[in-house]
């Protein structure tokens, strides 16, 4: 068993670990947000993967919370790291944070349903 220790962006409660499609991901269970680390995402994004509807599925257990999208997060690996704030795609237009440094992205609670609509 491996310790975890990378914390929630927004709420600095510690991350759980979740393994999924062969995947540790990595989220919160205060904000309902999620870490991916780099290419993390490409298992869970397409709408027809079912690993990215249990993913959701568990997501959805956690009452979504209010964002001020005005902070800026940093990132779980690398504390002096600001995420950056991107458009996902230019076909979906919703915003992720991700990391310059390591190419992990943070998604707030329901951007992982938007993101594969
Ligand atoms: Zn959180
Ligand atoms: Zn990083």
């Amino acid at each position: 068993m491996t310790i975890h220790h990378i914390r929630c962006p927004r709420s600095s409660t510690a991350l759980s670990r979740l393994r999924i499609g062969g995947i540790d991901t990595d989220l919160c269970e205060d904000c309902g947000g999620l870490w991916l680390d780099r290419l993390e995402l490409a298992r869970f994004q397409h709408p027809e993967s079912v690993f990215g509807d249990a993913l959701v599925a568990h997501l959805n257990q956690f009452p979504p919370t209010l964002i001020d999208h005005s902070i800026r997060l940093t990132c779980p690996r690398h504390p002096d790291m600001v995420l950056l704030r991107r458009k996902f795609s230019p076909a979906v237009p919703i915003e992720i944070d991700e990391c310059p440094e390591c190419g992990g992205i943070w998604l707030d609670s329901d951007e992982l349903a938007q993101i594969r609509r």
